[in-house]
Parts: structure tokens; sequence; C-alpha cells
């Protein structure tokens, strides 16, 4: 599948490290070279806020899509390329699933785990095939990672479905992710 939008999930704290930021403002830029949508929660605050602003400030298109209860509250951003205004946290996800061609997550906090959790388990149920790619900068995602190797070796999690996600290491790896059809194109084996 052509990327056209690329769907990223990332916190809404002001509080973040500044290498966080660093690493989102860069990922931005890089979409907007590539010619490749943002897609994402539509705020102006924190994490959001600054991949926005970097990708719109190096002339990138961006779609913002935040429920109507949240406006106020994680400020929607006034400068997008569009703003969709949602009922629910619900239609907010399926909008932002039903606009990318893939799903980054970056470090980020409950609501970022809702959201590319929701992306992985629909892929486990074969519902999508896009690519799911963590961005595992300073080694933030560590931990769940060591935790989904725990439940393979248990029998919980099927080993096959270690293709549902890959692991960048950073934000350009993701690029590089991105570009290479063999990341891509990996789908899990049939769950039923
Ligand atoms: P966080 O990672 O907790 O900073 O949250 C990042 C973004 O996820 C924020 O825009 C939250 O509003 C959003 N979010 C949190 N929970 C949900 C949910 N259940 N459905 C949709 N978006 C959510």
């Amino acid at each position: 599948m052509e990327i056209r939008s690329v769907c990223v999930y990332c916190a809404a704290s002001s509080e973040a490290p500044a290498w966080l930021f660093d690493e989102a403002k860069g990922f931005g830029a890089g979409l907007a070279r590539r010619g490749w949508r943002l897609v994402y929660g539509g705020a102006s605050i924190g994490v959001m806020g600054a991949l926005a602003d970097a990708t719109l400030a190096a002339g990138g298109q961006v779609l913002g899509v935040i429920p109507k209860a949240l406006v106020g509250r994680e400020v929607a951003h006034s400068g997008l390329t569009e703003l969709r205004v949602v009922d629910t946290m619900h239609d907010r996800k399926a909008e932002m699933f039903k606009s990318a061609e893939a799903f980054v997550a970056f470090p980020g906090g409950f609501g970022t785990m809702e959201e590319f959790f929701e992306m992985l388990t629909w892929k486990q149920l074969g519902i999508h095939s896009k690519p799911i790619i963590f961005v595992n900068a300073q080694g933030y995602y560590d931990h769940l990672l060591a935790q989904f190797e725990r439940a393979i070796a248990d029998g919980i999690i099927r080993k096959e479905n270690r293709v549902l996600y890959a692991v960048a290491q950073d934000q350009e790896h993701v690029f590089s992710m991105l570009e290479d059809a063999t990341v891509l194109n990996r789908v899990p084996g049939k769950w039923y």
C-alpha cells in the first residue's frame, strides 16, 4: 500500500523530556519532506502540538481529529490544514484509522497506548494490515516490549504475532522502515 498519510500517536503532555520533543519535531519535518500527511489527535499542546507545528512549519499537511469534549482541554490546534471535530473518543480513533496507511507510536501515556493497542488488536484480528511502528527512542518501550516477549514465552501471545509491529530506534529509523516494502507488507497468519 502506498503511503500518503501517517497516523502518529503521541503524548499530550508538555512536561515530556526535551529529547522527545526533538524526536517529534524531526519526524514532522521528515513527513513534510516526503509529502506525507500527518494524521493526529488535533491538540495544540504537548508533544502532539510540537509535532503538528513542525510538520506545518516544514510545509507539510496535517489532519487533526479531536472529540468536541476535548477541544478546550487539549486546546484544538487552529492552524491545521484540516481539523475534524467528532462526537466521541471512539469516533476520533475510527477517523484516524481510516485516514492513514500506517501508524507510528511515539513514547506516550495511557492515551497513546490505548490507541496503538487498538490498532494492534485489530491487526491481530485481520481487520487491517497496515504497519504499526513503535518509536523506541531512549529505550522508552523496552519494558513493554519485554512484556510482549513474556506473553509469547508463556504462550499467551502467539509468536507469529511478533510481526504485528516493528520497532524503530528513533524517528529517522521509522522512515527507513516505511520505505521498506518488507516491513510494510508483513502481516501475521490467520489468527482463527
Ligand atoms: P497521552 O498519551 O495519555 O498523553 O494521550 C495522547 C492522546 O490520546 C490525547 O489526545 C488523548 O486525548 C488521547 N486519548 C486518550 N484516551 C483515548 C481514547 N480512549 N480514545 C481516543 N483518544 C484517546
